[in-house]
């Protein structure tokens, strides 16, 4: 007998997280985990520590130094400024969303002088402002350049090839730091041939690590620039993390066996489906959550936070939502089918817009989920929408099946 008082619930099934970062966990990356703890002095963990090792440089398209850090993103930040300036140097921060600045507010607790470069939440950061700024340091007073490649707020992604260029034509010699937490083994990156002196990264956005780990990789500059500086922390310090007595200063102290272990088997997994077919198949499934967007976009409701797609990040979208409460439409989804979507960062934080996280572990199906209960929360609320995002998105995939 069906009860027509008695409320449905669909909250059942497979809890969907579409926020970017944590972003979903593949089953074998889980399962990794569940393995009895090892000698860690000898025997099967040191192998899989060395492959660790081996096969990280491969990511980040460099032949630079990895470490492995057993922190957050944040670890990594501090690693990079710790082991490379001096109290007082000045860091030159581009602005391009939050993420940047974040870093470089970090990095004056340790007494490094921040400075932004002023930039636009809306557009990549722009190569001849860079440029002039540098040029109008004759003395080099700046140190470091600190960029995101992605910005997991405005999710803009930022012209690193042209940045470098810009350092070059203003002829400094300051360091080029790229944060590409949010987009590494998403997006294409290629840190020699861009010239990016450090680089890092974090398990939990498109590595389909659980957090818990951050990556930074240097080349001979980074590691150089260390000899001269005068913030070294002694966890994150380099020089007794590089050519390890044994793992345990690797790691500056006991490594995090079941994370190496997690992460050797996501490493199998990016190994197996190829760095360039990963960067492919993020810009197909971006492309169909683009469809989407367009599709349901109206003048005052659902619309793009970066304009030209050429800008957009292909890890996250950032969607603006106009006249329509976008903490109506997370929480619909949240509470009515379990799907979690990424808040609204900055000046979008207040019901203004909302995120989606499409990086890593993901395929159609799971994507035309979340794109579909979006569409369903917003036919519910009675918002204006332009037509059927999820039609738009199955036609984008269509093309690739
Ligand atoms: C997520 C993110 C961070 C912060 O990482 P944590 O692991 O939370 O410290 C920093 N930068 C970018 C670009 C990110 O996406």
């Amino acid at each position: 007998m069906v009860n027509p008082d008695r409320e449905i619930s669909l909250n059942h099934g497979m809890e969907t997280v579409a926020i970017p970062g944590p972003s979903i966990i593949p089953q074998r990356v889980l399962n990794a985990f569940s393995r009895p703890m090892p000698d860690i002095y000898a025997g099967n963990l040191l192998d899989v520590s060395d492959r660790i090792f081996e096969r990280l440089p491969a990511i980040a398209r460099t032949s630079g130094e990895p470490f492995v850090i057993i922190s957050n993103g944040h670890g990594a930040w501090q690693m990079a400024v710790s082991n490379t300036l001096s109290r007082g140097d000045k860091v030159l921060v581009l602005e391009s969303g939050r993420f940047a600045i974040v870093w470089g507010e970090l990095a004056e607790v340790s007494g490094v002088k921040m400075e932004i470069l002023p930039g636009s939440d809306t557009r990549p950061v722009d190569p001849d402002a860079l440029r002039a700024r540098l040029a109008d340091d004759p003395g080099h007073e700046i140190k470091a350049v600190l960029s995101v490649h992605t910005d997991t707020a405005t999710s803009v992604r930022n012209d690193i090839p042209a940045l470098r260029a810009a350092i070059d034509a203003a002829g400094h010699p300051a360091l080029f730091m790229v944060d590409c937490i949010a987009s590494m083994g998403c997006e294409p990156y290629e840190m020699d041939e861009w010239g990016v002196d450090i680089t890092i990264a974090a398990a939990q956005k498109g590595m389909m690590v659980p957090p818990g780990l951050a990556f930074l990789w240097a080349n001979e500059k980074a590691l150089a620039a260390y000899d001269s500086s005068d913030l070294h922390v002694g966890y994150l310090n380099w020089g007794s993390r590089r050519n390890p007595e044994a793992i345990y200063q690797r790691y500056s102290g006991t490594p995090p066996v079941s994370h190496l272990f997690a992460l050797d088997e996501a490493l199998t997994m990016m190994d197996e489906e190829g760095l360039e077919a990963r960067w492919d198949r993020h810009r197909a499934l971006a492309g169909a959550v683009w469809a989407a967007v367009d599709a349901w976009s109206t003048p005052d409701g659902i619309g793009f936070n970066i304009a030209e797609p050429e800008n957009r990040s292909t890890a996250v979208t950032t969607v603006r939502t106009g006249s329509i409460d976008a903490e109506e439409i997370r929480r619909r989804c949240a509470e009515g089918a379990n799907v979690t979507l990424g808040l609204g960062i900055g000046d979008l934080s207040t019901g203004g817009g909302f995120r989606i996280g499409h990086m890593g572990y993901l395929n159609p199906p799971m994507l035309l989920g979340t794109l579909g209960t979006i569409e369903a929360a917003l036919a519910a609320m009675g918002a204006p929408m332009g037509g059927s995002g999820v039609g738009a998105a199955a036609a984008s995939l269509g093309s690739y099946l």
